[in-house]
């Protein structure tokens, strides 16, 4: 079954803005966008003009990292706004449900919030190591379920789910969207779930150049999926979401030299990853280190706020966990440079 079936029916033939970009039409002169027709005064050239909406440079850079066709990419602000596309797009306010992760990345909640839809989560527990059982997970979903979120590595565990994905993939087939985030699968050593695509029409992949290509600033986020899904959240995306600077930022971090620098830090994070982890677990008041598939490591300390306050007075700042479900004095620390790493230990030390 063809998942836009599953789109909210009051999308069903959605007309996106006929924005001037989209129009298609050349010309020498272009009188139909009310642009300037000068640069502002130190503006590099053509930032008078409206950017393509998809840019054809970036597009096809993306497709061949992500190894994909373009017509299964859709590229926005992170994928922080694919997330919001996705709920907004199926699911009906006050009606329809998301299932996802607990602990897992904020932005599916608020996002989830944000378009009235609920959001069920499965809690993973710390002493089972975040396993998942993805039968219990599919238990979640019902007839009202347009999204099920796998993050993995998951945020803030660093536990890999994509075992999971073939079988949920299936078992939601024509019901739900299968969205596995995969912003942080360049620091696993493993596989994208983008394998997958040809076998599954629910799935979805979001990959994103914010962590692992060192673009967090850029704001280049993909949404890779069967062609029509991609072309939907197109469809509904703000006419110009890419803008000229970020799109320059990406092209110049995609060329094959810079992607080979990209390549050597994603070893080196990796590398410095398990030192940081084995050092933090050798810490007196360091009671778990959690293995991490990501460029984090969660840690659980004796007294996680006082850890918290000994690294800020040293001037590092860690990310408190805590409140998240099961994770109680918890911190998620990202690894950082050499440098950096030390002085982390030192000050915990
Ligand atoms: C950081 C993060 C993102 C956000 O990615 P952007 O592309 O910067 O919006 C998405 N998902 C997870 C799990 C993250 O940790």
């Amino acid at each position: 079954m063809n998942m836009l079936a599953r789109v909210r029916p009051d999308l069903a033939g959605f007309q996106p803005y006929a924005s001037a970009r989209r129009s298609g039409l050349v010309g020498t002169i272009r009188l139909n966008a009310n642009e300037s027709p000068w640069s502002g005064d130190g503006c590099p050239t053509g930032f008078n003009r409206y950017p393509d909406p998809q840019p054809l440079a970036l597009r096809s850079d993306l497709a061949a990292l992500y190894g994909v066709a373009e017509d299964r990419l859709w590229t926005g602000r992170g994928s922080d706004e694919a997330i919001d596309l996705l709920l907004r797009g199926f699911c009906r306010a006050g009606r329809d449900n998301v299932v996802g992760l607990a602990p897992s990345f904020g932005m599916y909640r608020i996002g989830a919030q944000l378009q009235g839809a609920e959001y069920r989560t499965l809690a993973l527990r710390a002493e089972a190591d975040f396993a998942l059982d993805p039968d219990r997970l599919l238990a979640l979903a019902d007839a009202d379920t347009k999204l099920v979120i796998l993050c993995s590595p998951n945020n803030p565990t660093g536990e890999l789910h994509h075992d999971a994905i073939g079988h949920l993939a299936q078992a939601l087939a024509g019901r739900a969207l299968l969205v596995v985030d995969e912003a942080y699968i360049e620091f696993a050593g493993i596989p994208s779930a983008t394998a997958l695509l040809d076998r599954y029409d629910n799935l979805v992949v979001l990959r994103t150049l914010s962590k692992a290509h060192a673009l967090a600033g850029a704001r280049i986020g993909s949404l890779i999926a069967h062609a029509d899904v991609a072309r939907f959240i197109g469809s509904i995306a703000a006419p110009y979401p890419l803008p000229l600077p970020c799109v320059a930022a990406a092209v110049a971090a995609l060329e094959p030299a810079a992607l080979e620098r990209t390549h050597a830090r994603i070893a080196t994070l990796v590398a410095e990853r398990g030192q940081l982890a084995d050092a933090l677990a050798r810490l007196p008041r360091v009671r778990r280190v959690w293995p991490s598939a990501a460029n984090f490591v969660l840690a659980r300390f004796d007294d996680g706020p006082a850890a918290l306050e000994r690294a800020l007075a040293a001037g590092i700042v860690l990310r408190d966990v805590s409140a998240q479900p099961g994770l109680d004095d918890c911190l998620r620390i990202t690894v950082g440079s050499p440098y950096e790493n030390e002085a982390l230990l030192e000050a915990l030390a």
